[in-house]
C-alpha cells in the first residue's frame, strides 16, 4: 500500500444542479443547493488560506440528474489533486422541532484508509457544533463515488427537513466550514 500522503490539492463542489434548474436539490427548511454551493465556497476559501490547492468543482449547467453527475466527474478528473469533496445535504421526512438534531455523516465508497479516516475526522469535527454524529457510510451505488479516479468523499451536512438541524446549522454556517478545513488539516497532521 502507497504511504498516505498530506493533501496539498483537493477539488470541492456543491452538490446538484443551481436551484431552480433540473436536478437541483432537496429543499425544507433548508435549500440544498442553494447552502451547498455557500459551504463549497467557504470550505475552499478557507482552504487556500491554509495553503492547500483547492478547486471548485461544482456544476450549475447540468441538463439531467446524470448529466450533472458526469459533467462534475469530468471536472474533478481534470484536476491535478489527491481527494475530491461533495457536499450535500440530507433528507429524509419532514420533521419538526424536537430537540433532536438528526446529523451529519460521511459517505465512502469504501471506508478503508484516507476515506474513512478523514470522513471520520470531518463528522467529529461537524458534531463539535452540536450536530449528531452519524459516522461515515459505507456506498457504492452512488455515481460520483464510483466514478473519480482519486479518493472521494461525499459530506452530508445535516438534514434540509429536520426544523432543529436547521436551525443549528443556520447559527453555524461558518463554523461548518471551518470544521470541514479543521478536519483536513487535522487529518495532515496525523501523517
Ligand atoms: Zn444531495
Amino acid at each position: 500500500m502507497e504511504k498516505s500522503k498530506k493533501l496539498t490539492k483537493v477539488t470541492v463542489h456543491a452538490g446538484h444542479n443551481k436551484s431552480g434548474r433540473i436536478g437541483a436539490g432537496t429543499s425544507a427548511y433548508l435549500n440544498e443547493s442553494t447552502e451547498a454551493r455557500k459551504i463549497c465556497r467557504k470550505v475552499i476559501r478557507l482552504l487556500r488560506k491554509n495553503k492547500i490547492k483547492a478547486y471548485n468543482c461544482t456544476v450549475n449547467n447540468g441538463k439531467s440528474q446524470l448529466d450533472i453527475l458526469q459533467k462534475i466527474c469530468r471536472k474533478c478528473n481534470a484536476k491535478n489533486r489527491q481527494l475530491d469533496i461533495s457536499i450535500h445535504f440530507n433528507a429524509s421526512s419532514l420533521s419538526p422541532a424536537d430537540n433532536y438534531t438528526k446529523g451529519t455523516e460521511v459517505l465512502v465508497q469504501n471506508p478503508a484508509g484516507i476515506r474513512g479516516n478523514l470522513g471520520n475526522e470531518i463528522c467529529k469535527q461537524i458534531s463539535n457544533i452540536g450536530f449528531q454524529n452519524r459516522g461515515v457510510k459505507s456506498n457504492t451505488r452512488l455515481y460520483f463515488l464510483n466514478h473519480t479516479n482519486k479518493p472521494a468523499i461525499l459530506i452530508e451536512v445535516c438534514f434540509v427537513d429536520d426544523e432543529d438541524d436547521a436551525k443549528l446549522y443556520k447559527k453555524h454556517r461558518k463554523d461548518v466550514a471551518a470544521a470541514i478545513v479543521k478536519a483536513i488539516i487535522n487529518y495532515n497532521q496525523t501523517l
